[in-house]
């Protein structure tokens, strides 16, 4: 099994179904298709759910989605006690839209998070209602008050999200583009995609294959819930949805 399967969100995030042909079913039960909008689990954003719909109409929920061998091989994981497709079979995949944008409307936060604090990011982590970035921040004034009305300028700017796809070389050329202090995109493919926020990548512009919303405004109303000490410097600031509790 090593056909990769068509990652139709790294091109359009806002799909929410397709056809697709089955080219596998894994020893464990793990669906592959030729195509998928289902991203799978990466980046710290974890992997959609939803359900695949076979020729007869019988549906099968999909739990999760993981990478196998290689991030190209995109596995959809069912839920316990579903039905298994056939290879060739001709099915339409749906993903869980709700909750997708929810992750779409968090990653991108976590984005602009990163602007407001233009400090190394030690780790992060994407979830539905809350997620969390991880800075080395030596400055104590980057309370949660400061932070949030930051956050929500960059949003209510409404500046435009978009891909780009640049070389390693460019990448090299750029060592400013990561912000991750531990944390290499991988290289050595001959391409690596780039997030941007803002005309040009003016506000902001990273490596990262996850799924964003198309403009910052979409984002909506979110807010810095909690700031967790976690070291001498490291903190964990936690993104949750809606305005600041007053
Ligand atoms: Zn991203």
């Amino acid at each position: 099994m090593t056909e990769g399967t068509g990652a139709l969100f790294r091109e359009d995030a806002y799909l929410q179904e397709t056809e697709a042909r089955v080219i596998g079913v894994n020893e464990r039960g793990g669906i592959l298709l030729d195509r998928t909008v289902f991203y799978a689990t990466s980046g710290g954003q974890p992997g959609d759910t939803g359900y695949i719909v076979r020729p007869d109409g019988g549906r099968i929920a999909i739990a999760t989605t993981v990478t196998g061998e290689t991030k190209d091989e995109i596995i959809h994981v069912p839920a316990p006690d579903q039905s298994l497709p056939e290879p060739g079979e001709m099915v339409r995949v749906v993903i869980d839209w709700p909750r997708r944008l929810q992750l779409m409307r968090m990653h991108t936060a976590c984005h602009l998070l990163t602007v407001v604090c233009p400090f190394p990011i030690t780790g992060a982590a994407v979830g539905e209602a809350e997620s969390r970035v991880d800075f080395d921040i030596p400055d104590p004034s980057y309370t949660k008050e400061l932070v949030s009305e930051r956050l929500m300028q960059l949003i209510a700017a409404d500046h435009p999200v978009f891909t780009r796809w640049i070389t390693d070389e460019d990448l090299a050329a750029n060592p400013n583009l990561v912000k991750s202090k531990n944390v290499r995109p991988p290289s050595g493919t001959g391409r690596i995609r780039l997030v941007g926020i803002g005309e040009n990548g003016s506000v902001d512009s990273q490596p990262c294959g996850g799924t964003h919303v198309r403009s910052t405004a979409e984002v909506g109303a979110i807010h810095i819930g909690k700031i967790e000490k976690k070291g001498r410097e490291n903190r964990r600031f936690r993104i949750r949805f809606g305005p600041l509790p007053q």
